[in-house]
């Protein structure tokens, strides 16, 4: 069963699905493969999506809502209201809610719903069957509140959202980067119509990471588009016209021409722009050529230089670590905004794809590898969280770090702490904590072994992910050679985005407290190796000694014990090592008295 792929853009939104073994992007009744995210909302009847939505601007420009994922996830504290030309409301909890007069208010993920359920509708219609499975992509920087509404959007629209893709991840795809075998870094640069990304990711052997991102989403085609109406409306005035003041309609009518415009000037070198009967009689004409166009969208595309420097900053890399740059997002088809990218990172920027269309086909191209429709694609993983068995003293003894790239094996080798032990348990932990109890247990497994002296057995334990994520954990009594398995299915990385976060926060809260808790099992396991093994070297030769050594002995073995009791783990190693001094010369008689025994 398919599962579509869906771009939910602040300005434009799209649908697609693999057809026929091809990922597709889907158009709908009107033939548009990309609808504006708007929706209007009449006072009687149902809302209305799209472009028919946009074309309400004129005659209710508050009851026509755009640019809702900028709300996404956010208190109404902290968006830009004036930014928005409908009124805006607060819940309870001081999230955003969009006001619309007698129909109440709509949190920002039930109108985003909306969008999706008309692209769902369309997408329908366009394959014939319904669908409800579907992966969404969201800005690299979401923050999890963000992520998290995305879905429960997905929900509304009566959709599972079965993946949540980041946009500069998803272009990467569509641009087929993840056949790039060895390492490779990149740009991908996407300025939409109102919000500006800059994400620098990383691909080993087909794994993305973000290594960092930056941007402003208040930054856009839009502002090109206002900076050219400006620009017309001096025209305008310097024309003669009467009107002192724009009213709304004009104002939006100036802003479409100046769109639309621009969009000419992507290909054209001049642009006639024309609005008869502007003024009762009188018609409005002016020629933008491209030069004017570029001059007024300069200042504004310049803004994303510095967030671009910083983004290669936080990631560590020098331009010329930049195996490719990515242009994505409608903006990036102007020619200004190709030189401007060519010229900050001194490279040919890649436009082998249709910058407004990338993010939407890598979302397709995810759909297709989750549900196995594109299966000559092979996306690795990567294990969300570390795995590992429990070891002495209870701590979490990592096998498999998280983060690390499946199919994987590792394997470490154990031995008894307990003389004549029979037979060991392997716990399987998962998780980022130091102590084993605060780590999830995935299964355990009891190993028998040839019984025999404290650290004679040699139990080796094997872990092995296979690609779709089944973890093996094989132990074996090296001395006899009797292997014993375990299955964990799914548990290795089929665990849900939210767990994996709070472990990891987990961890970080708790990195102090865990650490010392594990430098003080540490010493303590030690000590209980120190201890006994000095008393049975004093009862064999300690009368070799002097009396000073022997005191001092005695006191540093008191010091351990005290540190001992006090659970102190500073202390504790301090001891140790003090202890480990002072009977430097009983080691020495003690291995004289070996070489002596056994040349005798
Ligand atoms: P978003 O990701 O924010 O939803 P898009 O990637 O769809 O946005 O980009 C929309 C912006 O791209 C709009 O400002 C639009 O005017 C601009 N745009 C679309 N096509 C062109 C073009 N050919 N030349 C210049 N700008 C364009
Ligand atoms: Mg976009």
């Amino acid at each position: 069963m398919a599962i579509l792929g869906i771009d939910l853009g602040t300005t434009n939104s799209l649908i697609g699905a693999v057809d026929s073994g091809f990922p597709i992007l889907l158009a709908n009744a009107e033939g548009h493969r990309s609808i504006p995210s708007a929706i209007h909302f009449p006072d009687s009847g149902d809302p209305v999506v799209g472009e028919a939505a946009l074309r309400q601007r004129a005659l209710s420009a508050d009851r026509v809502v755009t640019s809702v994922k900028r709300l996404m996830g956010k208190r109404l504290a902290e968006v830009e209201r004036d930014r928005h030309p409908y009124p805006l409301t607060a819940d309870n909890e001081g999230y955003v809610r969009v006001a619309l007069g007698n129909k109440g208010s709509l949190s920002p993920e039930e109108i985003s719903a909306l969008i999706l359920k008309e692209l769902k509708a369309s997408a329908e219609a366009a394959m014939g069957t319904t669908m409800d499975r579907a992966v969404i992509t969201v800005p690299a920087y979401f923050n999890d509140a963000q992520r998290q509404a995305t879905k429960r959007a997905g929900g509304l629209a009566g959709l599972t959202v079965e993946r949540i893709v980041n946009e500069p991840t998803a272009a990467a795809l569509a641009f087929g980067l993840h056949r790039s075998k060895d390492h490779a870094r990149i740009a991908v640069y996407d300025l939409g119509g109102g919000t500006f990304d800059i994400s620098i990711l990383e691909i080993h052997d087909g794994v993305f990471h973000v290594l960092s991102t930056n941007g402003d989403t208040y930054l856009g085609g839009d502002d090109i588009d206002h900076a050219i109406s400006e620009h017309l409306w001096q025209a305008y005035q310097s024309n003669k016209f009467t009107l002192a003041e724009q009213d709304a309609t004009l104002q939006i009518k100036f802003r479409a021409e100046a769109e639309a415009a621009k969009i000419a000037l992507s290909e054209a070198s001049s642009q006639l722009i024309r609005m008869p009967f502007v003024e009762a009689d009188k018609h409005f004409e002016y020629t933008l050529t491209r030069e004017t166009l570029d001059q007024l969208a300069r200042p504004i595309v310049e803004r994303t230089k510095a967030l671009c420097l910083r983004a290669l900053h936080d990631a560590k890399l020098k331009l010329d670590q930049l195996d490719e740059v990515l242009l994505v997002g409608g903006s990036t088809r102007m020619p200004l905004v190709r030189q401007f990218v060519t010229d900050l990172f001194q490279q040919e920027a890649n436009t082998s794809q249709h910058p407004d269309e990338t993010v939407a086909m890598g979302a397709v191209i995810q759909g297709g590898i989750l549900s196995g429709t594109l299966r000559n694609i092979v996306l690795l993983d990567v294990t969300p969280l570390s795995l590992g068995i429990e070891s002495f003293g209870g701590l979490m003894n990592v096998i498999i770090p998280r983060n690390t790239t499946i199919p994987a094996k590792a394997g470490e080798m154990f031995t008894n702490a307990v003389p004549d032990q029979t037979s060991m348990l392997v716990r399987v932990l998962q998780g980022e904590r130091e102590m084993a109890r605060d780590n999830w247990e995935l299964g355990q497994v009891e190993v028998p072994f040839t019984p025999g002296p404290k650290g004679s057995a040699r139990i080796g334990v094997q872990f092995q992910i296979d690609e779709n994520g089944i973890l093996e954990v094989l132990t074996r009594d090296t001395k006899t050679n009797t292997d014993t398995v375990l299955e964990v299915k799914n548990a290795a990385i089929d665990v849900d985005d939210k767990r994996v976060e709070a472990m990891i926060s987990e961890s970080v809260d708790h990195a102090f407290d865990d650490m010392s808790e594990r430098v003080f099992t540490e010493a303590k396991l030690k000590s209980e190796e120190l201890l006994p093994a000095v008393d049975q070297a004093l009862a064999l030769i300690g009368d070799q000694l002097d009396n000073t050594d022997r005191q001092e002995i005695q006191d540093a073995t008191e010091a351990v014990k005290q540190a001992l009791a006090n659970r102190n783990a500073t202390e504790l190693k301090q001891a140790n090592a003090e202890l480990d001094d002072a009977t430097q010369q009983l080691a020495a008689l003690l291995m004289q008295k070996a070489l002596a025994d056994a040349s005798a």
